[in-house]
């Protein structure tokens, strides 16, 4: 497993976050006033593994615990400021990859956490609950298969009875497989890919609104590929176009009611669906190697994102989409 030093990297990412405060503004500088102290200025890209990654392959849905190296999460490494402080948010497909560092930002910025997942992801949903209780704040787990409307509709009620209230609501649980071609692309595969992508956003999204109250917020998980339409990728591009077309009705619908939508597009980071069946296999060792930045992302290097976009400082936007790409495209305004 790759060697990663908590130590020095907590002080990087102090300081990445103060560079980050400096090039976007206010909203995002609130989660600035850290330990970082006089950190200087660091390019965090030297602390992060580059490509080649080794060869590695897991069933879906993979365990982020069993990756190699093992996705940074930012459990060791981010620093919260209190900006979420008694707030309660549920994330879908929380346990791994970006939703787990959503999760661990923003109960280190004090907000209480549920997250959606499945069964056989317990054993990443259980780490997660040791890291998130021992920050002092309650954490709740819901598995199940989000193309159950059943299961997928009781989520914000079951989210109250635990947490107490719903104010943010992460729509990032998704299903991604790779296919040489269309004629390899499976009425099995679409269907998964939109009940999961786009019917669980919908059915959850409308499930929610009666518990969000002006000041909520809602993040949808986007991706690149809205702009990039990798070949490969037939049926997860069109749901992550389509999201964005539903952040922006929803916004539209939602700001009289002080209720704020907005989407992220990350491009590629080093998380379970990946090395599920979401890239060519051959291809993984290189994963974003052709970024500007010359390596796959870690989940911890969006968290900033997340946080920012629940904050309810960052009141001037809804509607948008906010790219952590490596440089990549990203699908525009
Ligand atoms: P991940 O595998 O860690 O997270 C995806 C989660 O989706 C899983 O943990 C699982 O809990 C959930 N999920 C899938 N099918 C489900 C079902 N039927 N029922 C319940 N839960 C289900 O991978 P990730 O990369 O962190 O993905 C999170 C989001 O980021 C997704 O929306 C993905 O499209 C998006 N994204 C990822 C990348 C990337 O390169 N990793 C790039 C762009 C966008
Ligand atoms: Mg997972």
């Amino acid at each position: 497993m790759t060697d990663f030093n908590p130590t020095r990297r907590a002080l990087m990412a102090g300081a990445a976050m103060v560079g980050a405060a400096a090039t976007t503004g206010a909203a995002f500088a609130q989660g600035a006033q850290s330990d970082a102290g006089d950190a200087p200025m660091t390019d965090r890209s030297a602390e992060f593994p580059k490509p080649p990654y080794p060869e590695q392959q897991q069933p879906w849905p993979g365990l982020e615990q069993q990756m190699d190296p093992r996705p940074d999460d930012g459990s060791q490494t981010y620093i919260g400021t209190g900006r979420l402080r008694g707030k309660r948010a549920l994330i879908t497909g929380g346990d791994s990859g970006i939703g787990r560092a959503a999760a661990i930002a923003f109960a280190k910025e004090g907000a209480d956490v549920a997250i959606a997942y499945l069964p056989a992801e317990e054993p990443d949903a259980q780490d997660l609950k040791r890291i998130i209780e021992g920050e002092g704040r309650t954490f709740a787990a819901f598995p199940g298969d989000l193309r159950d409307q059943g299961y997928t509709t009781s989520l914000p009620d079951q989210t109250v009875q635990a947490l107490g209230g719903l104010d943010i609501l992460v729509n990032n649980a998704a299903y991604q497989q790779w296919v040489p071609g269309l004629e390899e692309l499976s009425d099995e595969q679409f269907d998964q890919t939109m009940k999961t992508n786009l019917y669980a956003m919908f059915w959850l999204t409308k499930a929610a609104l009666p518990h969000l109250s002006s000041g909520s917020a809602i993040i949808n998980t986007s991706s690149e590929v809205a702009a990039t339409s990798p070949k490969n990728l037939i049926d997860y591009s069109m749901t992550k176009s389509a999201i964005l077309s539903f952040t922006k009705t929803m916004a539209k619908q939602l700001a009289s009611r002080g209720i704020r939508v907005n989407a992220v597009a990350p491009g590629p980071i080093w998380t379970p669906l990946q090395v599920t069946g979401g890239q060519n296999p051959e291809e993984l060792p290189q994963f974003g190697a052709d970024t500007a930045i010359g390596r796959a992302g870690q989940p911890v290097e969006l968290a900033p994102l997340y946080v920012a976009l629940a904050d309810p400082a960052f009141s001037y936007s809804t509607g948008q989409v906010f790219g952590a790409t490596g440089g990549d495209a990203q699908p525009g305004a």
